[in-house]
């Protein structure tokens, strides 16, 4: 069988599902944890025979993480000899790459110099990057990144209203992320509504624990809520989204944050968790309903921002066919959906309940019939993209 190995690597962890390509299914999956602690974790499932290993050992580095993982491979399977690619997820392109690469001695180098611009993620990519070309040195390995559906974005949304040298010079303009999840869902909502994808104008809501919306014209990227790094745009799990750039000049001299205490506060102790406490979106639920009104607020929060990104995305594209919610919170949360689409039948947005609230799969219509505008819930499947598209890359440099 033929099978793509898709890889997500951090820096101290690594998650990987191998896709056999014929029927698109997910044979085997796993994760390996805390490289680099005294003590590591692999988890292994092979989802042919159902056998799952889970081991506590040692992993000082991702050469090691790899090499467990290969081990997993052949004593508890499936067997992989018809491996075709490994698909890399690389969160930061740059404005390098425009679409997925096979990844030579330069690309990786040139993934590493980007990590000026990602930090946290890019070297973890790096190392996850190499020791998978030790482990699998015979197949083509791909690189898919985050940014690179948003590479179609005019100036006037990636630009930053900055001093233009300054900003050349050090890369600063937007970015975008969730890219794979974003082209791939704006490519199911089109198969859905039976439409071409280059016909397609549609607003994209990816809300996980990172979350960001994608303005889509003529099928492609024309603007995004995330920028140069994945902090900017809607309220996230642990991130703030949009905030006045002068509050870190005003704590830093009246609270006495540094830099890195600036970052963590926004990255790591902002969103849901700076709001309430927890960053899952279900506990931030069951709270309000419980009664607390910081929670309630929070909610309030997300949708709010929710729907100033909708108004300003209706306005830019214009003509909308489709509003498409996915991701975590976005295939499973009705309430969500209902708030930010509320009250809009005048813009020829209107939920049905019934379809909103159920727990079917796939993709599926929540607009009522006469609604001019769809509204759907499309599940991502970003390993499944990254597979796709390793797999095509292969086939045609063959
Ligand atoms: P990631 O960005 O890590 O891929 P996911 O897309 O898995 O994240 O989304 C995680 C978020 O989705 C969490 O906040 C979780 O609470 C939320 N979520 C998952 N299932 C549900 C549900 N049934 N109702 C509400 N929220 C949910």
């Amino acid at each position: 069988m033929s099978t793509v190995l898709v890889v997500n690597s951090g820096s101290s962890s690594f998650k990987y599902q191998l896709i056999e390509m014929a029927t698109e299914r997910v044979v085997a999956k796993g994760l390996v944890e805390r490289i680099g602690e005294p003590v590591g974790v692999i988890k292994h499932q092979n989802l042919l025979s159902g056998v799952e290993y889970d081991e506590e050992l040692p992993i000082p580095d991702h050469a090691v993480g790899f090499d467990t993982m290969f081990q997993a491979f052949r004593h508890y399977g499936p067997e992989h000899s018809g491996l075709i690619a490994v698909g890399h997820r690389v969160v930061h392109g740059g404005a390098t790459f425009v679409d997925p690469v096979l990844i030579t001695d330069e690309v990786a180098a040139e993934i590493e110099a980007l990590s000026v611009l990602a930090p946290l993620h890019n070297p973890g990519a790096v190392q996850g990057i190499r020791a998978a070309q030790h482990a699998y040195p015979d197949v083509p390995h791909v690189a898919v990144f985050d940014t690179a559906y948003h590479q179609t974005l005019p100036p006037a949304a990636y630009r930053y209203a900055i001093d233009r040298e300054l900003a050349d010079a050090h890369q600063v303009r937007r970015y975008g992320f969730h890219g794979t999840s974003h082209a791939f869902v704006a490519a199911a909502a089109a198969e859905f509504l039976g439409k071409d994808l280059s016909e397609l104008n549609a607003i994209i809501f990816h809300l996980g624990n990172g979350a960001s919306v994608t303005a889509v014209r003529a099928g492609k990227s024309v603007d995004t809520s995330m920028g140069m790094t994945p902090l900017q745009g809607l309220v996230m799990g642990t991130r703030s989204g949009d905030i006045d750039p002068a509050v870190l000049f005003h704590l830093h001299r009246e609270a006495g944050l540094d830099v890195v205490g600036l970052d963590t506060l926004l990255n790591k102790r902002s969103g849901l968790v700076g709001l309430t406490g927890t960053g899952d979106f279900r506990d931030v639920l069951s709270a309000a309903a419980e009664g607390s009104a910081n929670a309630a607020e929070a909610i309030d929060i997300v949708v709010h921002r929710l729907r100033h990104y909708l108004g300003a995305y209706f306005f830019q594209l214009e003509r909308v066919d489709a509003i498409v919610f996915t991701a975590g919170v976005g295939e499973n949360n009705a309430l969500i959906r209902a708030r930010t689409l509320a009250g809009l039948e005048r813009l020829g947005i209107e939920v049905d309940p019934a379809r909103n609230e159920s727990s079917e799969r796939g993709a599926r219509r929540i607009s009522s019939d006469n609604a001019e505008v769809a509204a759907l819930v499309v599940p991502t499947n970003e390993e499944l993209a990254i597979a796709r598209q390793a797999a095509s890359l292969v086939a045609a440099a063959d």
